[in-house]
């Protein structure tokens, strides 16, 4: 049996399957559990590739350590989405952090990951994390609560994550930030169509908010083209002038991926990439 998903209409991304574990349609999506050959245990919804056991440390070591060797002091942050727990697992990892909010609409993803993908969702048993089960966008627009940085760990545009790539939810996100707030966004990838658009809608409109926007790469193979980006939005802090060396070697988080060459160059964006996100070649 086999997991395919459709990267183009003409590109196909096939994984071989050794047991369908979970097949189960969700009040918000339909969601799929999987054992794999090389990948171990993966699961999607609405058929696409969310998080598998042989990369999923790449996208979450990039989407939590880049922020946080960048911010000299994080103690409250927001996770959006995540459902599966990768991200809320690294951020445990930092003592300094005081409370970390995460915001699944979709309950069911995080009961069927503390099932199928237990290393994954380790970090909800943290007396620091809140597990709120609803829209993130609703979330943003009536919380009273600021942060230090916010996570958006969301699905694609398409379905319950479509607000969250809106100008409203953005806005909002900038409104609970404190003055030298982050936010970090699954990004999309530069390179198939469909994602390159989503990309470019999602930038133009953290640009034209935040004083710094910027986008940073990781490669991903499991994602489509594995070419994938982050977007770094922030209030204050340079994403490679305010890098602070020492953050993670100092307090000893175990990195398979991050590491503080590759800080400086998930910045160092292609050519091609630049000249979509209309950032100048000179
Ligand atoms: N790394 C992943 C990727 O890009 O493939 C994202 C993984 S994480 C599982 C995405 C989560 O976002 C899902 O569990 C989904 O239920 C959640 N989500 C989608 N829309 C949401 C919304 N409006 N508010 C909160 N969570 C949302």
């Amino acid at each position: 049996m086999w997991f395919t998903e459709k990267w183009t209409p003409n590109i196909h991304f096939s994984v071989k399957v050794k047991e369908h574990l979970l097949s189960e349609k969700t009040p918000f999506q339909q969601m799929d559990f999987y054992d794999s050959f090389d990948l171990g245990r993966f699961f999607t919804l609405d058929g696409i590739m969310m998080a598998n056991q042989k990369d999923e440390f790449i996208y979450h070591e990039m989407i939590i350590h880049t922020p946080m060797s960048i911010h000299p002091k994080v103690e409250h942050v927001l996770v959006i989405g995540g459902g599966d727990g990768g991200s809320v697992r690294e951020l445990t990892k930092y003592s300094s952090i005081k409370s970390i909010d995460l915001v699944e609409i979709d309950e069911r993803v995080v009961r069927a990951c503390q099932v199928y993908l237990p290393q994954m969702t380790i970090g909800f048993n943290d007396p620091r994390v809140n597990l709120y089960f609803e829209d993130g966008l609703l979330y943003v627009k009536n919380s009273k609560k600021h942060y230090d940085l916010i996570i958006v760990d969301s699905t694609d545009p398409i379905g319950p994550g479509e607000g969250l790539f809106t100008h409203e939810f953005y806005q909002n996100c900038f409104r609970i930030l404190n003055d030298d707030g982050i936010l970090i966004n699954q990004h999309e990838s530069p390179y198939f169509e469909k994602e390159k658009l989503e990309m470019q809608r999602a930038h133009q409109k953290i640009k034209d908010l935040f004083p710094i926007a910027s986008v940073y790469q990781a490669f991903i193979p499991t994602y489509p083209s594995g070419h994938w980006l982050f977007g770094f939005a922030s209030k204050k802090w340079h994403p490679t002038k305010d890098f602070k060396r020492t953050l993670c070697s100092v307090l000893d988080i175990k990195t398979k991926y991050y590491n503080h060459d590759v800080h400086l160059g998930s910045f160092a964006l292609p050519n091609y990439v630049k000249q979509e996100l209309g950032i100048n070649l000179k």
